[in-house]
């Protein structure tokens, strides 16, 4: 049985699911993870979806159907089947790795080139632009329909994913899907404004912030810069708000990489990396404890931002 099989009649046996993405959910992790619980209860199953703390739906995506939504805390202790969504290692899941732990079925879906396959069924294909690829496949395998709600969370999840159908993981099998979403009542312009044309006037002055402090190493071809909890503090947004600064950053035509850190409050440092094509930013991040894709991955490092950025300028040269 393939395992897009075995993914699927773990899912279509069960009677109860939870449902898991990773923590600091993007468009992918939680249209995915909406999509495939919509699905999931609309064919009469009973389904919770959660991620690990901080438990804060990002203001960009708050337009999606988040009603299964339940915090970390409520979620099932020992659950029956457990599916996992666009988390690259088990410890992405934050606090419900635990709960994964315990699970008696953990069904994988992703598509991180750096995940190593965990899980009692793995369903990973890094050739997918999106894990809400995935969820498609498996609705089309168990013949559950897509109403517009599960269409309005999967095309979230590909739009976000192939930075609006621009990245290179866009396939026409992408491009085949995302109509067939837009036939089954998702609307690419609202989704657009939500994810794209609207932030809180404070992203203007948190992403000025961290914009002036931009570096820029030509030797490297590297730009990097920081943001700090203060500066999200006195602008009055939050994390989830500047997911796409790093999308300003990485505009300095003169790098080929670029590198956002995200200083908290207790002593991590978040890393985003992006790469215009000539860096394996994936590998660079693994190497550092972290993963993703080549030209999008990230790590958490434990310490200041002058050590973070020192990790990444010492290795990055080999990863060309
Ligand atoms: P972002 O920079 O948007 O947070 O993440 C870019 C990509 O790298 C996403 O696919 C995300 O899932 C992945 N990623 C970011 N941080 C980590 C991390 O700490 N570990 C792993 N395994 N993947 C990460
Ligand atoms: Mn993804």
């Amino acid at each position: 049985m393939s395992l897009i099989e075995q993914a699927s009649r773990a899912i279509g046996d069960a009677r109860e699911l939870a449902l898991a993405c990773h923590i600091g959910p993007d468009g992918d992790a939680l249209g995915s993870m909406l999509g495939l619980g919509i699905a999931a209860q609309t064919a009469g199953k009973k389904v919770v979806a959660s991620f690990g703390s901080p438990y804060v739906v990002p203001g960009n995506l708050s337009f999606l159907p988040t009603e299964l939504l339940v915090a970390p805390e409520d979620f099932p202790k020992n659950p029956e089947t457990m599916v996992v969504l666009d988390a690259g290692s088990a410890d992405r899941l934050g606090e419900l790795a635990v709960n994964a732990k315990a699970a008696a079925t953990v069904v994988v879906i992703d598509h991180h080139v750096t995940n190593q396959g965990f899980g009692d069924i793995p369903l990973v294909d890094p050739d997918a632009a999106a894990t809400g690829e995935l969820v498609a496949m498996i609705l089309d395998s168990l013949r559950w329909p897509i109403t517009p709600k599960i269409a309005t969370c999967l095309h979230t999840a590909i739009v976000t994913d192939t930075g609006r159908f621009q990245y290179t993981n866009t396939r026409p099998e992408t491009l085949t899907l995302a109509a067939r979403l837009v036939a089954a009542g998702a609307q690419p312009d609202e989704i657009s404004r939500h994810v794209y044309e609207e932030a809180p006037f404070g992203y203007l002055k948190a992403a000025g912030a961290a914009l002036s402090r931009a570096e820029l190493d030509e030797e490297l071809s590297l730009v990097t810069t920081f943001i700090t909890q203060d500066d999200l503090t006195s602008a009055g947004i939050d994390w989830g708000d500047i997911d796409n600064l790093i999308n300003t950053i990485r505009l300095a035509q003169e790098a080929d990489s670029a590198v956002i850190a995200k200083v908290h409050d207790d002593g991590r440092v978040k890393i985003s990396m992006r790469s215009r094509g000539a860096t394996d930013v994936g590998a660079l991040a693994a190497e550092l404890g972290g993963g993703g894709h080549r030209l999008a991955a990230g790590f958490t490092y434990n310490g200041d931002v002058a050590g973070a950025l020192n990790e990444i300028r010492t290795r990055i040269g080999r990863y060309r």
